[in-house]
Order: structure tokens, then sequence, then C-alpha cells
């Protein structure tokens, strides 16, 4: 179906077991995986295994499911850093989003500077 938005989503891909990833942590409807350039010693992509463009769009559809999102990345840094850890949201292309299947940015294992710009 070429009018199906995820036929192309590289993270429904990556989902679906047809590309391959780190996945660091899973629950019933989110992964988390290593993002393949990482700007510190811990970023991973914490990802619902539904579609949906951009974070807004979950908190729309289904706020718990972002809540489960946020205690992934707080297991995910606790597991795999110090607890502590920066959790980012790219939303549109000017705020530097590149893959448009919804996608949290955990980053830590450092202290982290800050120049969002
Ligand atoms: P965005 O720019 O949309 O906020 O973030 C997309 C992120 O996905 C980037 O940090 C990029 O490095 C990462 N990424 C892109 N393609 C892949 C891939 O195939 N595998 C993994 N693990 N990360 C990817
Ligand atoms: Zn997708």
């Amino acid at each position: 179906n070429s009018h199906n938005p995820t036929a192309d989503c590289i993270f429904c891909k990556i989902i679906a077991g047809e590309l391959t990833s780190q996945t660091i942590a899973e629950t019933d409807r989110v992964i988390a995986f290593r993002d393949i350039n990482p700007q510190a010693p811990l970023h991973a992509l914490i990802v619902p295994k539904r579609h949906y463009g951009d974070v807004a769009q979950v908190a729309g559809a289904d706020p718990e499911l972002l809540a489960e999102m946020v205690s992934l990345a707080d297991e995910v840094a606790s597991e795999h850093a110090d607890g502590q850890f920066r959790f980012i949201f790219n939303s549109g292309p000017n705020a530097g989003q590149s893959v448009f299947h919804v996608h949290g940015h955990v980053l830590g294992g450092t202290k982290l500077g800050w120049n969002p710009a």
C-alpha cells in the first residue's frame, strides 16, 4: 500500500525486525535502541511501537503512552548511565526532526552542555 505512511518508515522497519538496531530495553508498547550517531556516552531513542508522527500526536492520542516513554527513558538512564538524563523531542524539521516516527532522545553518561541552537 503506497499510501501507508509507515511503509517507508525506518523506525517501523526496526520495530518489525526488518532493520537491525542495538535494542537496550523494551515494553509491550515502547522500544529503546541506541542512536546510530551517538552524541553522548548514552544516546538512546525511545520509540512507541505504534507509528505517530510527533510528540504532540502521542500526547493527544494516548497520553499514557507518553508517560510510558518517560518511564522507559528513566529506566534506560538508570541501567546505562547514572540515572540522570536529558530527554529531547525534536518536533518538525526546523527543530531538527529528520525521522517522522516520534522518538525521544535520551542523553546521559556525562556532564551535558547546553547549546540547543
Ligand atoms: P531526529 O533528527 O529526527 O530528532 O533524530 C533521528 C535520529 O535517528 C538521529 O539522531 C539519527 O542518528 C538516528 N537514526 C537515523 N537512522 C537510524 C537508524 O537506522 N538506526 C538508528 N539506531 N538510529 C538512526
Ligand atoms: Zn514508523
